[in-house]
């Protein structure tokens, strides 16, 4: 689940990370409301107005601007919300913003000059451990630092049993080239936030910018933040978190009735029991010459309402072509599959597209006949490289 940027830091801050501040807004009004008390709590003149949705690169495309008094507030809250924002993560049509995080202007003149940097946390999935990703070259460009000029992003790794030891939090501060205030204080920002990591459950932090103040304090800026579905039955209260506006609406509605379905960008839809059949499933669709349109585990009790169900949702994406029906019939019977898909085609109405079935298993033989003696549109198939060629003779 992703958390916008105002939730993450947020979730930050309560684990003691020190933070740009900041206050969200739906309208300019509240904008104004929000930068007076910025200003009042924080003493900020400017104010930075952020575009809050679940994709980066905002500034790029114009959802992060700097207001210099109340009128500019105003003035941008109004052009931000409600616009459709494209940035580099974003689709070509954009992302609807229906909030604005107002926040305190955290790059003011002083001392120094502020420096921004990259802090990232994940997992390596090759050794299995944590690690903290960082860099000097923090700002808005992280991967084309990651493709020009690769060591100028350091790894530090960390162990489970032990957690992020001081000398390793001094480690990352040192490279980053701190020293005195600012490198205490980054020590600080990162020990908080790898302890924020954990116990959040977390999958990805990505902090971008951690800016040093120019009176040296560190703090984070930006924070885009993943925090593991498994894990969230023990964090009841990150399910308040969650905004369905911003993920896939057929993902949302399979979710909430038990299916396990994965949008996908081909346009044969798969309706498949297991996930290693689905998967399976879906290199079958590649070798005939297609692309998987979904990845859908109906799971073990593929019956009739379910059949139905699945159905109604593969149909949704207006980019299926054709639908492979793959189900393997162990504990559910062959025959209860085949009348399930008959019963759903017939309450559905017209499916104008071709559908091919393959039933293998318990009554396997019964349920192709069913299939085949129904008079619906409906390919039935025994041989998993039959279903194969169907596949590519029904998209040719
Ligand atoms: P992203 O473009 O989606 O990654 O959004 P960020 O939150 O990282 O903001 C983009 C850029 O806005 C940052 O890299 C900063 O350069 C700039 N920015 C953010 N906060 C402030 C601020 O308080 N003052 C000024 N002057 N610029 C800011
Ligand atoms: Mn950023």
């Amino acid at each position: 689940m992703n958390l916008h940027e105002y939730q993450g830091k947020e979730m930050l801050n309560s684990f003691g990370v020190e933070i740009q501040r900041g206050i969200i807004a739906q309208t300019p009004a509240e904008a104004i409301t929000a930068a007076k008390k910025l200003t009042k709590d924080t003493g900020t003149g400017w104010h930075v107005i952020k575009a809050q949705i679940h994709a980066g690169g905002r500034g790029k495309g114009g959802g992060v601007k700097l207001a210099k008094n109340l009128d500019e507030v105003s003035q941008i809250a109004g052009e931000i919300i409600g616009m459709h924002l494209v940035t580099p993560q974003t689709n070509a049509e954009g992302k609807l913003v229906s909030q604005v995080l107002v926040t305190e202007d955290v790059y003011y003149p002083g001392e120094s000059e502020p420096s921004e940097f990259y802090i990232s946390v994940l997992m390596n999935r090759a050794t299995g451990r944590n690690m903290i990703m960082y860099s000097t070259e923090g700002g808005m460009d992280i991967e084309a630092v990651a493709e020009n000029t690769p060591h100028l992003i350091f790894n530090e790794e960390i162990d489970p049993t032990m957690g992020l030891l001081p000398f390793q939090a001094r480690k990352i501060a040192f490279n980053l080239g701190l020293s005195g205030k600012a490198f205490k204080e980054m020590t600080k920002f990162v020990s908080a936030l790898y302890t924020a990591y954990v116990k959040s459950d977390s999958s990805l932090f990505e902090i971008n910018p951690v800016l040093k103040t120019s009176d040296d304090r560190v703090i984070a800026v930006d924070a885009k933040v993943t925090i593991d579905d498994n894990a969230l039955f023990r964090h009841k209260d990150f399910e308040a978190l969650r905004d369905i506006r911003e993920e896939n609406p057929i993902e949302v509605e399979a979710k909430a009735v038990g299916l396990s379905y994965v949008d996908l960008d081909g346009n044969v839809g798969c309706m498949v029991n297991g996930a290693g059949l689905a998967m399976a499933t879906m290199d079958l669709i590649k070798q005939a010459g297609g692309e998987p349109a979904n990845f859908l585990d109906v799971g073990g009790t593929a019956d009739a309402e379910r059949v139905e169900i699945a159905f109604n949702l593969i149909l949704k994406d207006p980019s299926v072509k054709a639908i492979l029906v793959n189900i393997f019939g162990g504990i559910v019977r062959c025959d209860r599959v085949a009348q399930g898909i008959i019963d759903a085609y017939k309450s559905i109405g017209t499916i104008n597209i071709p559908i091919i079935v393959r039933l293998e298993g318990t009554n396997a033989d019964i349920a192709k006949k069913l299939i085949d003696e129904s008079g619906l549109d409906v390919h039935s198939v025994i041989e998993f490289q039959e279903a194969a060629d169907k596949v590519q003779e029904v998209l040719a």
